[in-house]
């Protein structure tokens, strides 16, 4: 607000941005982040009043009537600058004022788009959106479960989803045949800043195809929406690196591939043929990706009888972008006795098979098709095109880094009546 006596200056500010309001004898003069109602005229600006800086600048609105809707305290911090610097704590207490500044709404913004664009590319080729559970049961991924106690089987835990990947195979024996969803993943790690508790996977399931198939969808999905987007591409065609290859060349198995590290393109890239298994630090075997893999099928006789395991390669597809992992799929074990004999490599009694995989060696004994899939980081994607080094800034309520939510201050206690319906006791009970 600027006050020149008898006429006053504000910007009036909704999503879309901003717009200067010229009020000439204002009498009660609104405070700053105060929603309104105003009455008035859209003018030209006089010439030599236009500000060439901002999307408006050419107009204005004159003021013939204000209505103040609610007051507004003064911010904790102001919303006018990019908010890098504010301490994280105090940000994500006011995550919904953070919010409203412009970087973050647009990263917000740029997020659905792409999104939508995704989804409508997916549809269009004949996918189906289909929701898998959120209570479930322990998925391998490589990380730690978030458990849930079950109330009316005392004793008992739920498992929030690592991933989809076990129901989404089961659409397949399903005859769903092309499956997407946008999945929300839960994995309890050390929250770091490129990754959190939760995010969100485009996960992606088909019957008959191949990796060259798959790869190919991926590719003509991304660069359409990098077109769409306007964002440029260092490759139209990504290039391949078999696991060795990019070991050899750039001593991992993510890299970068912009000449500039510094520019705003994307540089997309494979990485092929990983090895199914690696070794535990007890000497076991264990999957480097995804225990439902399949091996490329030479190998297949060798994994049956459990022979030379460390040569085994999977039919296992990275997706790499400026010096990230935005993705990973692979082909499955469709046949009952491959991804049993994954599960005994890696350690697991026929009765522990049974326990934990049971429904799924049941499901690929009914006649389960070939299938493969992959799934897709959205938060790391949209990072990566917004410029931001940190997922927490296209996520609308991120976590902190000591893993406390934004806003809400979970996880908190709970009641004793609650414990006590759960049948759970606490050991010792935590500070308050
Ligand atoms: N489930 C795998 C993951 O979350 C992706 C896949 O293989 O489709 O990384």
């Amino acid at each position: 607000m600027r006050d020149h006596g008898k006429i006053t200056f504000f910007d009036l500010r909704d999503r879309s941005g901003i717009i200067q309001v010229v009020a000439a004898n204002l009498k009660k003069k609104p405070r700053l982040h105060t929603p309104v109602k105003v009455v008035g005229i859209v003018k030209e600006r006089p010439v030599k009043l236009v500000n060439t800086k901002i999307i408006t600048g050419k107009i204005e609105f004159e003021l013939k009537k204000l209505t103040v809707l609610n007051q507004s305290q003064t911010l904790p911090f102001p919303i006018d600058n990019n908010g890098y610097n504010i301490d994280e704590a105090l940000k994500l207490k006011y995550r919904y004022l953070d919010l409203r500044r412009r970087r973050l709404l647009d990263n917000l913004t740029r997020r659905s788009q792409m999104v939508d664009l995704l989804r409508r590319f997916l549809i269009k080729r004949d996918f189906l959106e289909v929701e898998t559970p959120i209570l479930t049961k322990s998925t391998p991924e490589g990380a730690r479960d978030f458990l849930v106690p079950s109330r009316l089987q005392p004793g008992y835990f739920y498992a929030l989803p690592q991933s989809p990947q076990q129901y989404k195979q089961l659409l397949m024996v399903a005859g769903v045949e092309r499956y997407f969803q946008f999945a929300r993943c839960l994995r309890d790690e050390d929250p770091r800043a490129d990754r959190g508790f939760e995010f969100t996977q485009l996960d992606i399931e088909i019957s008959f195809t191949s990796q060259e198939e798959i790869m190919n969808l991926i590719e003509s999905m991304l660069v359409k929406m990098a077109d769409q987007m306007k964002v440029k591409l260092t490759s139209r065609q990504f290039p391949v690196f078999s696991y060795q290859e990019a070991m050899n060349k750039f001593g991992a198995d993510k890299f970068d591939l912009r000449k500039d590290k510094n520019s705003q393109e994307l540089a997309f890239a494979w990485v092929i043929k990983f090895p199914l298994f690696e070794k535990t630090d007890d000497g076991g075997w264990t999957f480097t990706h995804n225990p439902f893999s399949s091996p490329y099928p030479e190998f297949e006789s060798d994994l049956l009888q459990g022979k030379n395991i460390n040569k085994i390669v999977a039919m296992q597809y990275d997706l790499v972008c400026n010096g990230y992992e935005v993705g990973g799929g692979s082909i499955r074990a469709h046949k009952p006795e491959v991804l049993e004999a994954v599960l005994k490599i890696m350690g697991y009694s026929s009765k522990q098979i049974k326990a934990k995989f049971g429904h799924m060696l049941e499901a690929l004994a009914f006649g389960a098709p070939p299938h493969g899939g992959i799934a897709l980081g959205i938060e790391r994607l949209i990072a990566i095109i917004q410029g931001e080094s940190s997922i927490k800034e296209v996520m609308a309520f991120p976590m902190t880094a000591s893993g406390t939510t934004s806003v809400m201050d979970a996880p908190s206690q709970v009641t004793k009546k609650q414990l006590k319906e759960l049948k759970l006791a606490i050991q010792k009970q935590p500070k308050s």
